[in-house]
């Protein structure tokens, strides 16, 4: 895309990260160390017991399509905590290669995203994808929120280069 202007700033912007993530769910972030050595953490699952209530999170990623680079997408890598029934079911099915298959789970955003108004605890439909794909998480397109909007809609280049300023300044 060389000599591409953006028709909002008239800047180019070049060499924008596509994928933006947390390593961890929040409460996670602000769990005590003991509370984090009785728990668990990978780069897919977290466990957490907060309160005397175990916690069950699932990594995925909330895709939001491109609309001036056709096909392409900008993902956060967020996470959603699930029922212990609906993170048992993708556990049991995690190497299955008919997962993609699988009904959503119903899941809470567990992250605070740079936007406006608050991300966590926004809905969602967690969706598997084929095994070495992180699941797909569906923002519930019932929520009134700007990143629900975005992923229905999509972002233009210059808002990714909005969000890549505000996530790495
Ligand atoms: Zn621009």
């Amino acid at each position: 895309m060389n000599g591409w202007q953006c028709g909002t700033c008239g800047q180019q912007h070049r060499g924008l990260a596509t994928v933006f993530g947390a390593q961890a769910p929040d409460v996670w972030m602000h769990a005590s160390a003991t509370e984090r050595e009785a728990g668990e953490l990978t780069g897919d699952m977290c466990v957490l017991e907060v309160g005397g209530e175990r916690h069950y999170f699932l990594r995925g990623h909330i895709e939001i399509p491109l609309i001036d680079a056709q096909g392409e997408v900008f993902s956060w890598s967020a996470w959603v905590s699930l029922s212990q029934e609906s993170v048992q079911k993708i556990a049991d099915h995690w190497d299955d290669p008919a997962r993609a298959s699988m009904p959503p789970v119903f899941g809470w955003l567990s992250n605070e995203l740079p936007y406006d108004r608050p991300t966590t605890s926004i809905a969602t439909h967690v969706h598997s994808r084929e095994p070495g794909l992180v699941p797909y998480i569906e923002l519930d397109p019932s929520t009134d929120h700007p990143l629900v909007r975005e992923q229905a809609t999509g972002i233009s280049l210059h808002r990714l280069a909005e969000i890549n300023q505000a996530v790495m300044g």
